[in-house]
């Protein structure tokens, strides 16, 4: 694993006008890791996300990205080393999914320059790796909930970030759609082409893919490590106030939660 981190957040203080959320939360990301952050609703994960990215900036906070302060990254150097999937994304627009997939090079490319041969082999290779190539010149917004996420993160590759980040990326999918997102982001990581930081709301997702879960409470990082150190019994029911059943997938040895949904 490399010793430098993708991202270390010291120090953030954050209200939203007079509603505190954080108080001096700092959180380390490392590099060539899928991490999850989970947590219940209103806990803080998209806002620690957008001062991450550098969309919220918090007085006297301190945020890194790999080996530079957050705020020594111009736009275009920030997009080439982090992408992000917002929650949600869809686009109003009538562009293509190839169109859409070329955004992700812009970074790489001058302003209002063609497409270079390798902006196009990048888009192609980027396409074909999220098997999205019968549907490349359909317009996005008529693709289907799993398409578009796939979409979404061949843009991401097609930008060559070493760090994507995404905010419930596989929320509104099935669970067919469900594994083979998240098996492609786990992908990207195990063959070292990205570290891959994701909210996510399945605990049992977020205990197959996880290298690294963070679980926040009400603005605070109450855990960060494996699966099995983050996902106890007691934690879960404390955090998210239900109980909960835990077993051990005896292929993976990784936790299986059941919530007791009726008692
Ligand atoms: P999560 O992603 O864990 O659901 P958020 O980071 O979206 O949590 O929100 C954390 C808290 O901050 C919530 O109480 C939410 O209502 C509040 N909040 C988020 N965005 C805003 C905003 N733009 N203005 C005011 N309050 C906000």
């Amino acid at each position: 694993m490399n010793t430098i981190p993708a991202a270390t957040l010291e120090r953030i203080t954050w209200s939203y006008r007079t509603k505190p959320l954080f108080k001096d939360l700092n959180i380390q990301f490392d590099q060539g890791a899928f991490i999850t952050i989970v947590g219940p609703n209103g806990s803080g994960k998209t806002t620690l996300l957008r001062h991450l990215l550098g969309m919220l900036r918090a007085e006297g906070a301190v945020v890194h990205l790999f080996d530079r302060p957050l705020r020594s990254y111009s736009q275009r150097e920030l997009a080439k080393k982090v992408s992000y999937v917002p929650q949600q994304n869809k686009m109003d627009y009538d562009f293509t999914v190839q169109e859409c997939v070329a955004m992700g090079r812009y970074a790489h490319s001058s302003r209002l320059s063609l497409l270079t041969e390798e902006d196009n082999h990048r888009i192609q290779q980027a396409i074909e790796e999220v098997e999205l190539s019968h549907v490349k010149d359909r317009i996005a917004t008529e693709l289907s909930g799993g398409e578009y996420q796939r979409m979404l993160i061949a843009r991401a590759l097609a930008q060559q970030a070493q760090f994507i980040v995404l905010d419930e990326p596989v929320s509104h999918l099935d669970i067919h759609n469900q594994r083979e997102i998240l098996s492609l982001l786990k992908k990207l990581v195990d063959q070292n082409i990205a570290t891959v930081l994701c909210v996510l709301h399945d605990l049992n997702a977020v205990s197959a893919f996880s290298d690294i879960v963070c679980m926040m409470k009400d603005g605070v990082l109450v855990a960060q490590g494996t699966v099995q150190e983050v996902l106890t019994q007691e934690r879960i029911e404390s955090v998210y106030r239900i109980e909960v059943n835990i077993t051990e997938d005896p292929q993976t040895q990784r936790p299986i939660i059941t919530p007791c949904w009726i008692r």
